[in-house]
C-alpha cells in the first residue's frame, strides 16, 4: 500500500494539462506530491484565467487559451514534445483528436471520458445513436485499430469510468471466495468474463449516492453540482445507455440497438437525466438513481462477454444508477421543466460543502448471495484531510487520474487502453489511501423489494433483476 506522501514515479518529461476545472484543480496537488517532476514541468492550458492563482500555488505555468478544432495542433505544438504527457481534463475538446496528436508526437495520454468537440452532445442534426457514448467509443476503438502500437494512451480513467471498472474485478473475486468458487488462474478477459458467468452475475449497477451539501440551498434558476456542471449537463442530455445482458427477456419499448460495432449496449430514446432506475448502496439503502450514460456501461459488458461457437453466450446488463447530491437532483428537476435549457447560474460546490459523503461502488447481482456492493465511502472531512482543492467526489476521480498516469509512465508503450486492460491491483494500491472506507457489503434487497402491494405494478416476479423491474421511468 502506498502512502499519501511518497513519490510514486519519476517523470523526466513535461505534463501538459488541458482544462483546469474541478478535476484539474484537484489533481494538481497530487501530481506535485507523487510524481517526481522538475518544477517547470507542468503546463496548464485552460481558456478561463480565473483559476490561475491555484496553478501558481503549485508552480505550474498557465496558458489562458482554449483548444478548438482549428487551433489545437498549433497550440499543443508549442508545449508538447516526444516523451511528454498530455493530460486531458477538459470538456468540449475531442479526445480522439488529442489521442491522435499525442500518438503522432510520441507523448503519453490520459483522459477521464471520451469527449467530442463543443456542441456535438446536443446537436439535434445527429441521431441519438450518433450522440451516444457507444458511438464515441467505437470511434476511439477504430482509431486504436488504425494507429496500432504506440505510446500509452489511457482512455476514460477517472472514478467512473475508471476506478469502478477495477472494483468489478475485486467484487468478482470477493463473491467467488465467499461462495467457495475457484478463482481464475489468469487475469485476462476470458478469465474475468467466465468468472462473472459462472457466478451467475446478471446485472451490474454503478451505484452512487452523493450526500454532500452546502449551507446555501439551491436558488431558483441555479444548477448546483459537486463536479462539472457542463459535463453533467452534456452526458445527462445524451440518450440513456446500458450494456444489454443475455438474461434480459425483452428490449424496452423505447430501446434500440446501434446496428454497428461491438453491440454490447443499447440506448433508450430519452435522455439519461429523465430516466431513473432502482439501486442500492450500503449507507443509503434502496435509492432511485439516474441512468446517465457512461463509458463503463459499454466497455464493461463488452469485456465481460463470453462467446461460444461464435455467438454471444453470456453478458451482464451494466448501467449507472446515479443519485447526485440533493441540490443536483433539484437542479435536474428544474432543468427538465425548462425544456433542458440550462439555468442562468451554475454553482460547483467544493470549498463550501459542509458535510456529506460520496458513496461510489458497483453492485453485482444475480449470484447465490443475491447482490454485493463494493466501493468507496469517502466523506468530505476525510477528503479535506487527504488533499487540498478537492471534495469527496473529485478526490475519487483525481486519485484515479493519478493512478492511471503512474501506470502509463510505468507502461509507456501500451498503446490505447481502456481501464479493463490496466493492472487493477496497481491502480487500487495507489488509489486506496485516498478513498476513505473501501468496503464490500451483501444485501437481500432486489428491485422488487417493497413493491406490488400498494399499487398494481407490472412486475416480472420470476426474475427480480430484469431491467424492466429495475427501471422507474
Ligand atoms: P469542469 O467543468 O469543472 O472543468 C472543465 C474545464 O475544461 C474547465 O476548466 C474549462 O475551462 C475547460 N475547457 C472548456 N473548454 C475548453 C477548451 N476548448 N480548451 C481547453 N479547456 C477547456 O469539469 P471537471 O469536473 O473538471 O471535469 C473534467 C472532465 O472530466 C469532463 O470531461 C468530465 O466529464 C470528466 N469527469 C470524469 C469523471 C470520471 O469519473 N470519469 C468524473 C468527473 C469528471
Amino acid at each position: 500500500m502506498t502512502d499519501t506522501t511518497r513519490t510514486l514515479v519519476n517523470f523526466n518529461g513535461r505534463i501538459v494539462m488541458i482544462g483546469f476545472g474541478s478535476i484539474g484543480q484537484g489533481v494538481l496537488p497530487l501530481l506535485r506530491r507523487h510524481i517526481g517532476l522538475a518544477p517547470e514541468n507542468i503546463v496548464i492550458i485552460n481558456p478561463d484565467p480565473g483559476p490561475e492563482p491555484i496553478a501558481a500555488e503549485y508552480d505550474a505555468a498557465y496558458i489562458a487559451e482554449g483548444l478548438t478544432i482549428d487551433n489545437y495542433r498549433e497550440l499543443l505544438s508549442r508545449y508538447l514534445r516526444a516523451g511528454d504527457f498530455l493530460l486531458n481534463l477538459s470538456v468540449d475538446v475531442s479526445s480522439v483528436d488529442l489521442v491522435r496528436y499525442a500518438h503522432e508526437v510520441g507523448a503519453l495520454y490520459l483522459d477521464t471520458c471520451i469527449e467530442p468537440w463543443l456542441g456535438s452532445y446536443v446537436d439535434d442534426n445527429l441521431t441519438p445513436s450518433q450522440r451516444s457514448n457507444y458511438a464515441l467509443r467505437e470511434e476511439m476503438l477504430a482509431t486504436r485499430r488504425e494507429l496500432g502500437d504506440g505510446p500509452a494512451a489511457v482512455i476514460t480513467h477517472g472514478a467512473n469510468p475508471g476506478l469502478v471498472n477495477h472494483f468489478v474485478k475485486v467484487a468478482l473475486q470477493d463473491i467467488a471466495r465467499d461462495l467457495g468458487h475457484p478463482l481464475p488462474e489468469g487475469q485476462g478477459q476470458k478469465d474475468w468474463s467466465r468468472l462473472a458467468r459462472d457466478l451467475g452475475v446478471c446485472t451490474i449497477h454503478i451505484a452512487e449516492r452523493d450526500t454532500q451539501r452546502s449551507r446555501t440551498p439551491k436558488d431558483v434558476d441555479e444548477f448546483i453540482n459537486t463536479w462539472s456542471i457542463d459535463g453533467f449537463y452534456s452526458e445527462g442530455l445524451q440518450p440513456a445507455e446500458l450494456g444489454w445482458g443475455t438474461h434480459e427477456k425483452a428490449l424496452p419499448a423505447d430501446g434500440a440497438r446501434h446496428g454497428f460495432g461491438a453491440d454490447a449496449a443499447i440506448y433508450l430514446e430519452r435522455p439519461g437525466a429523465a430516466t431513473q432506475v432502482r439501486t442500492w448502496t450500503p449507507q443509503a439503502g434502496p435509492i432511485h438513481g439516474f441512468l446517465i450514460t457512461h463509458n463503463e456501461s459499454i466497455s464493461l459488458p463488452d469485456y465481460l462477454t463470453c462467446h461460444e461457437h461464435g455467438q454471444v453466450a453470456y453478458r451482464p446488463t451494466v448501467h449507472y444508477a446515479y443519485h447526485p447530491c440533493d441540490s443536483a437532483v433539484l437542479s435536474l428537476h428544474e432543468l427538465a421543466g425548462r425544456g433542458w435549457e440550462m439555468q442562468s447560474r451554475k454553482r460547483l460546490i467544493v470549498e463550501e460543502v459542509i458535510d456529506g459523503m460520496d458513496e461510489l461502488g458497483v453492485l453485482l447481482a444475480g449470484h447465490d448471495r443475491n447482490a454485493y456492493w463494493y466501493g468507496s465511502q469517502l466523506t468530505i472531512e476525510e477528503a479535506r484531510q487527504l488533499a487540498p482543492h478537492n471534495n469527496a467526489t473529485s478526490l475519487q476521480v483525481t486519485v484515479a487520474v493519478l493512478a492511471g498516469l503512474v501506470w502509463a509512465i510505468e507502461n509507456p508503450a501500451a498503446g490505447i487502453v481502456e481501464p479493463e486492460e490496466l493492472d487493477h491491483e496497481r491502480i487500487l494500491e495507489i488509489s486506496e489511501p485516498y478513498l476513505g472506507r473501501v468496503t464490500g457489503a451483501y444485501t437481500d434487497w432486489t428491485p422488487l423489494t417493497g413493491r406490488g402491494t400498494l399499487f398494481r405494478e407490472d412486475l416480472d416476479l420470476d426474475d427480480p433483476w430484469q431491467f424492466h423491474n429495475v427501471r422507474v421511468v
